[in-house]
């Protein structure tokens, strides 16, 4: 967990954790895949490709034909959050401020008085690309959603739904309060901020346009609990399951079956656009994967190699609150502390939206757990009709290979400071692992 802790804290954005994970897939001899297909590299059994910056698949080849099928880990490395807009600084009352968008599902108010950071990248129109990080560093300042007094608040805010009571528009960063110029131009404080921003990165205005950014939570991850047991931090769905995967796939000894790490992005906004799990990444991952091992390319050759699969969706459950015991089924329920949790289905209702994994698949992962002796526990994502969600499973199950949703469950889930059992992360990785090695 102390290797935990560091990478989470040094991948607060998809980008970021993208690049930690490279890294540590680079010191494990994994090789690019477009450069072992450019140099025409031989006998490679690690490779890794990556998308768009921010979705990328880890890979290490089996004994057995890629058609027979791989060992699948699929995890998610976005995360809730505040996003720049295009048009975005401006003021108000002599604050130079910048508008922001909520990216995923926010509690609102999480985000209000708040130390933030900014990550991000900005092309700019000469296709420079710049990448930011503004608020990590001790020394570094820090942005700013301001929140309403207790004293002011009641009238306005008080017999309102809480839905109501915080406006997406009103996430506004605090951004600076010097002016720039004299007296008689207009918008000075606006001025001033965009005045920084091309004096230290070079960057105007129109650059946002053609940008990135997003405002994260500035704090580190912390143990929680006089016992340490616990870690608290932002970002732990899914960078948990992205980085007990990783540490899986690393140290998985050359398998039968081929182990394959997925970590994709746009998670949190419903897995579209082309770095999330709807698009054909893994196909044309496998693709690849199919050429470079000598074997046969073709369409029924791709399809089977994908329905032959199997695949842990690594996602988190939310763990059962003991302030909100209430929205679970206590029977049901996933508990901190009692190991990696199977979630057989996801979705709301009547199991709508969810892929809903067999009996035969979840007897077999069951199986597998059991002889490597993994804790592990089941749980359903909150009473029936309470709400629900879903996870990348049904969009991987598309392709006919057995998906089940198996990861942590955590506490405050998508607040800024998640809490998950060390115990149980320590559990999740020994339990990909095990599912890397089976070789049924
Ligand atoms: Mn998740
Ligand atoms: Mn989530």
């Amino acid at each position: 967990n102390e290797n935990y802790k560091k990478f989470l804290n040094k991948s607060k954005t998809e980008r970021k954790a993208a690049g930690q994970i490279i890294k540590a897939a680079e010191a494990q001899g994994f090789v690019d895949i477009d450069t072992l297909v450019t140099k025409k590299l031989k006998n490679v059994k690690k490779i890794y490709k990556i998308f768009q910056g921010r979705c990328l698949a880890l890979a290490v080849l089996g004994e057995k034909n890629l058609v027979s099928g791989a060992n699948i880990i699929a995890s998610h490395i976005d995360s809730p959050r505040l996003d720049l807009k295009q048009n975005t600084v401006y003021e108000d009352l002599s604050i130079g401020l910048m508008k922001t968008h909520y990216y995923g599902g926010i509690r609102k108010y999480h985000w209000l008085a708040v130390p933030l950071a900014l990550h991000g990248i900005i092309i700019k129109s000469n296709n420079e690309k710049i990448n930011i990080t503004i608020g990590e560093d001790p020394d570094d300042p820090v942005f700013t959603v301001t929140d309403l007094l207790p004293h002011l608040a009641g009238k306005i805010q008080g017999n309102k739904k809480i839905s109501d009571v915080f406006e997406g528009e009103k996430l506004n960063l605090v951004a600076g309060s010097i002016p720039l110029g004299s007296d008689e131009e207009k918008d000075r404080f606006k001025l001033g901020v965009l005045n920084l921003l091309y004096e230290k990165y070079g960057f105007t205005e129109e650059d946002f346009i053609s940008a990135e950014i997003e405002a994260v939570p500035a704090e580190k991850a912390r143990d929680v609990g006089f016992d340490r047991s616990m870690t608290g931090s932002y970002g732990q769905d899914d960078r948990v399951c992205a980085y007990t995967a990783l540490e899986a796939i690393l140290n998985t000894q050359p398998p039968d079956r081929t182990a394959i790490a997925l970590f994709f992005d746009k998670e949190e906004i419903g897995s579209d656009g082309n770095s999330g799990a709807k698009s054909n990444f893994l196909e044309d991952f496998m693709s690849d994967l199919l050429f470079i091992s000598g074997q046969k390319t073709d369409n029924r050759s791709l399809r089977k190699a994908m329905i032959n699969s199997s695949c842990l969706s690594a996602d988190v459950n939310a763990a059962m609150d003991p302030d909100y015991k209430e929205v679970h089924e206590a029977m049901n329920a996933a508990k901190l502390g009692f190991g990696l949790c199977m979630t057989k289905f996801t979705g709301v209702g009547g199991k709508s939206g969810s892929s809903d994994a067999s009996a035969e698949f979840v007897g077999k992962i069951r199986q597998i757990f059991n002889k490597n002796k993994i804790v592990w526990q089941t749980g359903e994502l909150g009473k029936i009709d309470q709400g629900g969600g879903g996870t990348v499973a049904k969009f991987l199950a598309k392709s006919g290979m057995n998906v089940l949703d198996c990861g942590p469950a955590i506490l405050s889930m998508h607040s800024p400071f998640e809490v998950s059992s060390k115990a149980d992360v320590y559990m999740t990785y020994l339990g990909y692992k095990a599912f890397y090695s089976d070789n049924d």
